[in-house]
Protein backbone atom coordinates (compact mmCIF):
# COMPACT_ATOMS: atom_id res chain seq x y z
CA UNK A 1 0.00 0.00 0.00
CA UNK A 2 2.76 2.29 1.11
CA UNK A 3 6.71 2.74 0.72
CA UNK A 4 8.49 5.00 2.16
CA UNK A 5 12.42 5.40 1.50
CA UNK A 6 14.95 7.52 2.58
CA UNK A 7 12.78 10.23 4.64
CA UNK A 8 14.74 13.00 6.13
CA UNK A 9 13.96 15.31 8.33
CA UNK A 10 15.19 18.08 10.86
CA UNK A 11 14.00 20.79 12.51
CA UNK A 12 17.21 23.28 12.68
CA UNK A 13 20.16 21.85 13.59
CA UNK A 14 17.83 18.63 15.53
CA UNK A 15 18.43 15.80 12.82
CA UNK A 16 14.78 14.11 14.00
CA UNK A 17 14.60 11.79 11.00
CA UNK A 18 17.92 10.33 9.56
CA UNK A 19 16.90 8.30 6.43
CA UNK A 20 13.92 6.04 7.72
CA UNK A 21 12.52 3.08 4.97
CA UNK A 22 8.97 1.83 5.46
CA UNK A 23 7.23 -0.38 4.08
CA UNK A 24 3.18 -1.20 4.77
CA UNK A 25 1.28 -3.78 2.96
CA UNK A 26 -2.36 -3.62 2.84
CA UNK A 27 -4.37 -5.04 5.75
CA UNK A 28 -0.91 -5.24 8.04
CA UNK A 29 -0.44 -3.33 11.11
CA UNK A 30 2.82 -1.80 11.72
CA UNK A 31 3.92 -1.10 15.09
CA UNK A 32 6.39 1.71 15.94
CA UNK A 33 8.55 1.60 19.12
CA UNK A 34 11.49 3.15 20.99
CA UNK A 35 12.09 6.07 23.25
CA UNK A 36 10.99 9.16 23.72
CA UNK A 37 12.16 11.56 21.28
CA UNK A 38 13.24 9.00 18.72
CA UNK A 39 11.50 10.26 16.10
CA UNK A 40 7.97 7.70 15.44
CA UNK A 41 5.39 11.01 16.15
CA UNK A 42 7.50 12.34 13.24
CA UNK A 43 7.67 9.29 11.01
CA UNK A 44 3.43 9.50 11.67
CA UNK A 45 3.55 12.83 10.71
CA UNK A 46 5.13 12.62 7.54
CA UNK A 47 3.19 10.09 6.26
CA UNK A 48 0.14 12.16 5.95
CA UNK A 49 1.43 15.37 5.27
CA UNK A 50 1.10 17.46 8.95
CA UNK A 51 4.96 17.25 8.30
CA UNK A 52 6.89 17.69 5.25
CA UNK A 53 10.05 15.79 5.05
CA UNK A 54 13.42 17.20 3.93
CA UNK A 55 14.17 14.39 1.73
CA UNK A 56 12.65 11.28 0.75
CA UNK A 57 10.20 9.67 -1.68
CA UNK A 58 6.91 8.31 -0.60
CA UNK A 59 4.53 6.25 -2.78
CA UNK A 60 1.23 5.26 -2.23
CA UNK A 61 -0.27 2.60 -4.45
CA UNK A 62 -2.06 4.00 -7.14
CA UNK A 63 -0.86 7.71 -6.40
CA UNK A 64 2.06 10.12 -7.95
CA UNK A 65 5.56 9.23 -6.46
CA UNK A 66 6.25 12.19 -4.06
CA UNK A 67 9.77 12.99 -4.35
CA UNK A 68 10.49 15.52 -1.10
CA UNK A 69 13.92 16.58 -2.27
CA UNK A 70 12.41 17.94 -5.56
CA UNK A 71 9.53 19.72 -3.90
CA UNK A 72 5.84 18.80 -4.03
CA UNK A 73 3.17 20.38 -5.19
CA UNK A 74 -0.16 21.19 -3.93
CA UNK A 75 -2.02 18.71 -5.32
CA UNK A 76 0.80 15.79 -4.25
CA UNK A 77 0.36 17.03 -0.80
CA UNK A 78 -3.57 16.45 -1.09
CA UNK A 79 -3.24 13.41 -2.09
CA UNK A 80 -1.06 11.99 -0.10
CA UNK A 81 -3.14 13.54 3.03
CA UNK A 82 -6.66 11.98 1.99
CA UNK A 83 -5.04 8.22 1.87
CA UNK A 84 -5.15 8.11 5.65
CA UNK A 85 -6.44 9.65 8.97
CA UNK A 86 -4.50 9.96 12.25
CA UNK A 87 -6.23 9.55 15.60
CA UNK A 88 -3.87 11.67 17.94
CA UNK A 89 -2.78 11.20 21.12
CA UNK A 90 -5.32 13.68 22.49
CA UNK A 91 -8.51 13.17 20.43
CA UNK A 92 -8.37 16.63 19.48
CA UNK A 93 -12.74 16.72 19.50
CA UNK A 94 -14.17 19.90 18.46
CA UNK A 95 -16.01 20.78 21.93
CA UNK A 96 -18.89 22.63 20.77
CA UNK A 97 -20.17 19.79 18.09
CA UNK A 98 -21.87 16.75 19.45
CA UNK A 99 -20.49 13.16 19.05
CA UNK A 100 -22.12 12.90 15.62
CA UNK A 101 -21.13 16.65 14.60
CA UNK A 102 -17.52 16.04 15.16
CA UNK A 103 -17.81 12.77 12.97
CA UNK A 104 -19.78 13.81 10.04
CA UNK A 105 -17.31 17.05 9.85
CA UNK A 106 -14.24 15.60 7.83
CA UNK A 107 -16.83 13.69 5.13
CA UNK A 108 -19.14 16.28 4.70
CA UNK A 109 -17.11 19.53 4.60
CA UNK A 110 -13.94 18.41 2.96
CA UNK A 111 -15.00 15.04 1.27
CA UNK A 112 -18.59 16.32 0.42
CA UNK A 113 -19.64 13.27 1.12
CA UNK A 114 -24.16 14.23 1.23
CA UNK A 115 -24.96 14.36 4.69
CA UNK A 116 -27.46 12.44 5.21
CA UNK A 117 -25.21 9.42 4.08
CA UNK A 118 -22.81 11.08 6.23
CA UNK A 119 -25.05 10.72 8.90
CA UNK A 120 -25.97 7.27 8.21
CA UNK A 121 -22.06 6.02 7.96
CA UNK A 122 -20.94 7.65 11.12
CA UNK A 123 -24.08 5.82 13.13
CA UNK A 124 -23.36 2.38 11.94
CA UNK A 125 -19.65 3.51 12.81
CA UNK A 126 -20.75 4.54 16.61
CA UNK A 127 -22.58 1.30 16.91
CA UNK A 128 -19.60 -0.68 16.52
CA UNK A 129 -17.38 1.03 18.98
CA UNK A 130 -20.30 1.01 21.31
CA UNK A 131 -21.42 4.39 21.18
CA UNK A 132 -24.45 4.35 19.18
CA UNK A 133 -26.16 5.81 22.97
CA UNK A 134 -23.93 9.23 22.64
CA UNK A 135 -24.30 9.92 19.36
CA UNK A 136 -25.79 13.96 20.53
CA UNK A 137 -23.73 14.08 23.09
CA UNK A 138 -20.89 16.69 23.89
CA UNK A 139 -17.09 15.62 24.15
CA UNK A 140 -17.19 17.21 27.51
CA UNK A 141 -19.75 14.36 28.81
CA UNK A 142 -17.34 11.49 27.49
CA UNK A 143 -15.20 9.49 29.26
CA UNK A 144 -11.57 9.55 27.97
CA UNK A 145 -11.79 6.58 26.39
CA UNK A 146 -15.28 7.18 24.89
CA UNK A 147 -13.69 10.83 23.83
CA UNK A 148 -11.16 8.64 22.19
CA UNK A 149 -13.42 5.68 20.43
CA UNK A 150 -15.08 8.91 18.80
CA UNK A 151 -11.70 9.96 17.45
CA UNK A 152 -11.45 6.03 15.84
CA UNK A 153 -14.68 6.63 14.56
CA UNK A 154 -13.81 10.24 13.18
CA UNK A 155 -10.63 8.48 11.56
CA UNK A 156 -12.41 5.89 10.08
CA UNK A 157 -15.08 7.89 8.93
CA UNK A 158 -12.80 9.52 6.12
CA UNK A 159 -12.49 5.50 4.76
CA UNK A 160 -8.84 6.13 4.81
CA UNK A 161 -6.97 3.77 3.24
CA UNK A 162 -4.47 3.60 5.66
CA UNK A 163 -4.78 4.78 9.72
CA UNK A 164 -2.06 6.33 11.69
CA UNK A 165 -2.35 6.00 15.55
CA UNK A 166 -0.01 8.16 17.59
CA UNK A 167 0.19 6.87 20.91
CA UNK A 168 -3.64 6.37 21.20
CA UNK A 169 -3.89 5.37 24.70
CA UNK A 170 -1.37 7.48 26.43
CA UNK A 171 -3.48 10.04 27.77
CA UNK A 172 -5.76 7.88 29.34
CA UNK A 173 -5.95 6.76 33.11
CA UNK A 174 -5.20 2.94 33.19
CA UNK A 175 -9.08 1.68 33.40
CA UNK A 176 -9.53 3.07 29.81
CA UNK A 177 -6.48 2.07 28.17
CA UNK A 178 -7.64 -1.47 27.55
CA UNK A 179 -11.32 -0.51 25.92
CA UNK A 180 -9.05 1.74 23.55
CA UNK A 181 -7.08 -0.94 22.46
CA UNK A 182 -9.80 -3.90 22.58
CA UNK A 183 -11.29 -1.42 19.39
CA UNK A 184 -7.57 -1.10 17.75
CA UNK A 185 -7.13 -4.80 17.94
CA UNK A 186 -10.69 -5.37 16.50
CA UNK A 187 -10.00 -2.75 13.39
CA UNK A 188 -6.62 -4.42 12.87
CA UNK A 189 -8.53 -8.19 12.54
CA UNK A 190 -11.08 -6.59 10.59
CA UNK A 191 -8.12 -6.12 8.10
CA UNK A 192 -7.82 -2.31 8.52
CA UNK A 193 -3.85 -1.52 7.33
CA UNK A 194 -2.14 0.89 9.82
CA UNK A 195 1.07 2.52 11.37
CA UNK A 196 0.83 2.38 15.76
CA UNK A 197 2.89 4.30 17.41
CA UNK A 198 2.57 2.58 20.51
CA UNK A 199 4.24 2.04 24.28
CA UNK A 200 1.91 -0.46 25.10
CA UNK A 201 4.30 -3.89 24.36
CA UNK A 202 1.62 -6.35 25.24
CA UNK A 203 -0.42 -4.81 22.70
CA UNK A 204 1.93 -4.58 19.97
CA UNK A 205 3.22 -7.96 20.29
CA UNK A 206 -0.68 -9.12 19.70
CA UNK A 207 -1.41 -6.58 16.68
CA UNK A 208 1.61 -5.94 14.91
CA UNK A 209 2.58 -7.85 11.42
CA UNK A 210 6.15 -6.54 11.70
CA UNK A 211 7.89 -4.26 14.94
CA UNK A 212 10.31 -0.72 14.06
CA UNK A 213 12.17 -0.21 17.19
CA UNK A 214 13.67 3.53 16.42
CA UNK A 215 16.12 5.41 18.40
CA UNK A 216 17.89 8.54 17.16
CA UNK A 217 15.95 9.23 14.24
CA UNK A 218 16.73 5.94 12.79
CA UNK A 219 14.97 2.31 12.47
CA UNK A 220 17.71 0.13 14.15
CA UNK A 221 15.69 -3.10 14.04
CA UNK A 222 12.47 -4.55 12.57
CA UNK A 223 11.09 -7.78 12.15
CA UNK A 224 8.02 -10.28 13.47
CA UNK A 225 6.86 -9.21 16.91
CA UNK A 226 7.89 -12.76 18.30
CA UNK A 227 11.77 -11.76 17.19
CA UNK A 228 12.15 -8.03 18.03
CA UNK A 229 10.36 -8.73 21.79
CA UNK A 230 11.78 -11.56 22.75
CA UNK A 231 15.10 -12.60 20.66
CA UNK A 232 16.28 -8.73 19.54
CA UNK A 233 19.50 -8.84 17.77
CA UNK A 234 20.54 -5.20 18.66
CA UNK A 235 21.85 -4.59 21.89
CA UNK A 236 20.05 -1.06 21.72
CA UNK A 237 16.67 -2.81 21.02
CA UNK A 238 17.27 -5.41 24.19
CA UNK A 239 18.27 -2.07 26.67
CA UNK A 240 14.86 -0.24 25.69
CA UNK A 241 12.82 -3.51 26.24
CA UNK A 242 14.66 -4.07 29.66
CA UNK A 243 13.76 -0.71 30.72
CA UNK A 244 10.17 -0.65 29.64
CA UNK A 245 9.36 -5.02 30.41
P1 LIG B 1 7.47 10.79 21.94
O1 LIG B 1 7.37 9.34 22.28
O2 LIG B 1 7.94 11.61 23.08
O3 LIG B 1 6.26 11.35 21.27
P2 LIG B 1 8.76 10.55 19.39
O4 LIG B 1 9.64 9.39 19.21
O5 LIG B 1 7.41 10.50 18.80
O6 LIG B 1 8.68 10.90 20.91
P3 LIG B 1 9.05 12.95 17.90
O7 LIG B 1 7.82 13.56 18.54
O8 LIG B 1 8.94 12.53 16.51
O9 LIG B 1 9.56 11.75 18.78
O10 LIG B 1 10.20 14.01 18.07
C1 LIG B 1 11.52 13.79 17.69
C2 LIG B 1 12.33 15.03 17.93
O11 LIG B 1 11.88 16.07 17.09
C3 LIG B 1 12.26 15.59 19.34
O12 LIG B 1 13.56 15.96 19.70
C4 LIG B 1 11.38 16.79 19.21
O13 LIG B 1 11.74 17.77 20.14
C5 LIG B 1 11.65 17.25 17.80
N1 LIG B 1 10.50 17.92 17.17
C6 LIG B 1 9.33 17.35 16.84
N2 LIG B 1 8.49 18.23 16.25
C7 LIG B 1 9.14 19.41 16.22
C8 LIG B 1 8.81 20.72 15.73
N3 LIG B 1 7.65 20.98 15.13
N4 LIG B 1 9.75 21.68 15.84
C9 LIG B 1 10.95 21.43 16.42
N5 LIG B 1 11.31 20.22 16.91
C10 LIG B 1 10.44 19.22 16.81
Amino acid sequence: LLTARGIRKSFGENEVLRSIDLEVRRGEVVVLIGPSGSGKTTVLRSLNGLETPDSGVLDFDGGPELDFAAGITKQGRVAMRDRSAMVFQQHNLFPHMTVLENVIEGPVRVQRVPRARAIADAEALLERVGLSDKRDAYPFALSGGQQQRVGIVRALALRPDLLLFDEPTSALDPELVGEVLKVIKELADEGWTMVVVTHELGFARQVADEVLFMDGGVVVERGAPKDIFTNPAEERTRRFLDRIL
